[in-house]
């Protein structure tokens, strides 16, 4: 976490300082906002990310769409998706898309659902701070809104052609897209780190 914070509108260089839940920090010089306190507690983004790690199950496992093409109706899961596109020998984008539905946000959930249940539970293991770490990381490089925008786009355009009908599995995705938005949105990894301290002075 960085100590400083740089004015996006006339660059002043301001000392970031704790705040509490829910503040706001604001430049001094022009009054634009510099950060925020995030307003989730550690059990809120537990309960998120069980929810998600249950998403990313029912959106893998569960048709995400119907195809109906000239009177005949085909079910497609993610897995079938990504085969299709190994088949066709787009692997890299069978990769991607595999990396993108399922590898990537259960790796994300997983560990911080771990992180969340180790701080709740005062057990502060080694992996815990690789683990925050990972988590740290997995942030910057969310790639679900942007596969979900691409995929979307793809299915407009057969829209033109065939009947589409949307099924459970993607349901799940974009609900699934919804809750890591709001993880994203809610988690202050600052106040996991002061948590992790307080739990090692005990
Ligand atoms: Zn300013």
């Amino acid at each position: 976490m960085s100590n400083i914070n740089v004015c996006n509108k006339c660059d002043l260089i301001v000392d970031h300082i704790p705040l509490e839940k829910g503040k706001h920090a604001h430049c001094p010089r022009c009054n634009t906002l510099l950060y925020t306190n995030k307003i989730f507690s550690i059990s809120t983004i537990l309960a998120l990310s069980i929810t998600g790690l249950i998403l990313v199950v029912i959106a893998n496992v569960f048709p995400m769409f119907t195809i109906t093409l000239l009177g005949v109706g085909e079910s497609a899961t993610l897995v079938q998706g990504a085969w299709a596109l190994f088949e066709q020998k787009f692997y890299f984008v069978g990769l991607l898309v595999i990396f993108c539905s399922f590898i990537a946000p259960f790796l994300f959930l997983s560990c911080l659902a771990q992180v969340c249940l180790l701080l709740l539970t005062k057990r502060n293991t080694p992996q815990l701070i690789l683990l925050l770490k990972l988590v740290n990381f997995h942030t910057k490089w969310s790639m679900l809104e942007v596969y979900l925008v691409s995929f979307l786009i793809a299915v407009f355009k057969l829209s033109d052609i065939a009947d589409i009908e949307f099924q459970l599995g993607l349901l799940s995705f974009v609900s699934l897209m919804f809750i890591s938005s709001l993880i994203m949105y809610g988690l202050n990894l600052e106040l996991f780190w002061q948590k992790m301290e307080r739990n090692a002075k005990r």
